[in-house]
């Protein structure tokens, strides 16, 4: 097993620097959620050249699938994002995310092809728009995974960390309608919706000193009315909510509920709220993270305890299959999401540590495919987590 593993970061040396070259060029041509196709066509192309079997625009436009050449199991599935964010272009470094996880199916593939025995396969899964367009939820309804025996990708970040409590979240749309009216002539005919938008806004500012504090409400008035002298008829405004599990997250919408309608009561306006589409909080499974942990020791890992974090459509996939989500620390302090980020996720250093995650992430899979108990076990905790997060 341990020459598997040397063979496989062997290979990704090997690849390096090509696919340094197509994370770069990824990053300077940032594309938005479910417009990545010059993502999909240089991340096809790559591992089409490397020997895998590519399924381009796999159920989704720029989604793919690349296996390779056995269909043996275990199948380890590895994912690629490679979606920007508006106006900040990588300011999440997904296209690092594509580098590991290219890296890593091709380390793999080269082990599994140098070894005489047929061990297993692995498959790496292009899944477009994570920045809010649930890609991988929309590929999960669409079977896609359905025969992947476990889930890996890696993140870059301002630190290491195996687990960050990714949050599941719930988009609310709330719309308040009231009654227009001349705001100086004849104020008292109307019924201001701009009023019960703020009154909202404000009172789910109060609710946080309440909340428990892995909990998230932020929101934004995306209609506050059309001119200062008519009373605002329409308002609407947009929430995130997250909590550390569904069953939290319920509760969570159950208050955010009670603030939005009794600012309709007190303006005397009507409201409708509209669930958008939302995700799961990470289950990250600890057999395999440990397994990971362990073949991260010689790459210049420091992982960090795990705190509360943002939000994934990886949550989705970690209740279907056994997953992992860690995070790679690409030598910045500064926050994902933010402009000094996008500058960090093309550097020397970034790509040395995306090939360090794609390397440990292919050890990972070797271990998998070449311990026959550590499967089962992956399952049986796997088993147990989902179980445990389902009733709580
Ligand atoms: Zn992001
Ligand atoms: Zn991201």
């Amino acid at each position: 097993m341990e020459d598997l593993k040397r063979l496989a970061c062997e290979a990704i040396d090997r690849q390096a620097s090509r696919l340094r070259d197509v994370s770069s060029e990824i990053w300077m041509n940032p594309e938005l959620g479910f417009e990545e196709h010059r993502a999909h066509s240089l991340l096809t192309d790559l591992l089409g050249d490397a020997g895998f079997q590519v399924d381009k625009k796999f159920t989704l436009e720029t989604a793919f699938r690349a296996k390779s050449g056995t269909t043996k199991r275990p199948n380890v599935a590895i994912m690629c994002e490679y979606d920007a964010l508006p106006n900040i272009g990588h300011a999440c470094g997904h296209n690092l995310i594509a580098e590991a996880g290219c890296a890593a199916g091709i380390g793999v593939k080269a082990a599994l092809e140098s070894s005489d025995q047929s061990l297993g396969c692995v498959t790496v899964f292009g899944t477009p728009a994570e920045e809010g367009g649930n890609g991988k939820v929309k590929m999960l309804s669409n079977g896609c995974f359905k025969d992947a025996d476990i889930a890996m990708m890696a993140h870059p970040l301002n630190a290491d960390y195996l687990n960050r409590y990714s949050l599941a979240l719930l988009e609310l749309d709330v719309t308040y309608k009231g009654k227009a009216s001349h705001a100086a002539a004849f104020p008292w005919e109307g019924i201001n919706a701009l009023d019960a938008a703020v009154m909202a806004y404000t009172n789910m500012s109060m609710m946080r000193q309440q909340m428990k504090p892995t909990w998230r409400v932020h929101g934004i008035v995306t209609n506050g009315g059309i001119k200062p002298n008519i009373i605002p008829e329409e308002s609407q405004l947009q929430y995130y909510i997250r909590a550390p599990t569904e069953g939290e997250l319920k509760t969570l919408k159950c208050m955010s509920e009670k603030i939005f309608h009794s600012a309709a009561k007190a303006t005397g306006c009507s409201v409708e709220i509209v669930e958008g589409e939302g995700c799961s909080n990470v289950l990250v499974n600890s057999v395999l993270a440990d397994a990971y942990c362990k073949n991260c020791a010689s790459l210049k890992f420091d992982f960090k305890p795990p705190v509360a974090g943002g939000s994934t459509d990886m949550g989705n996939i970690s209740y279907a299959i056994p997953s992992i989500h860690p995070y790679f620390n690409v030598g910045t302090s500064a926050s994902i999401h933010s402009q000094e980020f996008t500058a960090a996720a093309n550097t020397d250093y970034a790509h040395e540590r995306a090939i360090s995650a794609g390397k440990a992430m292919a050890m990972t899979a070797i271990e998998i495919l070449c311990v026959p108990e550590l499967l089962p076990s992956i399952r049986t905790s796997f088993d147990t987590q989902v179980a445990t997060a389902i009733s709580s």
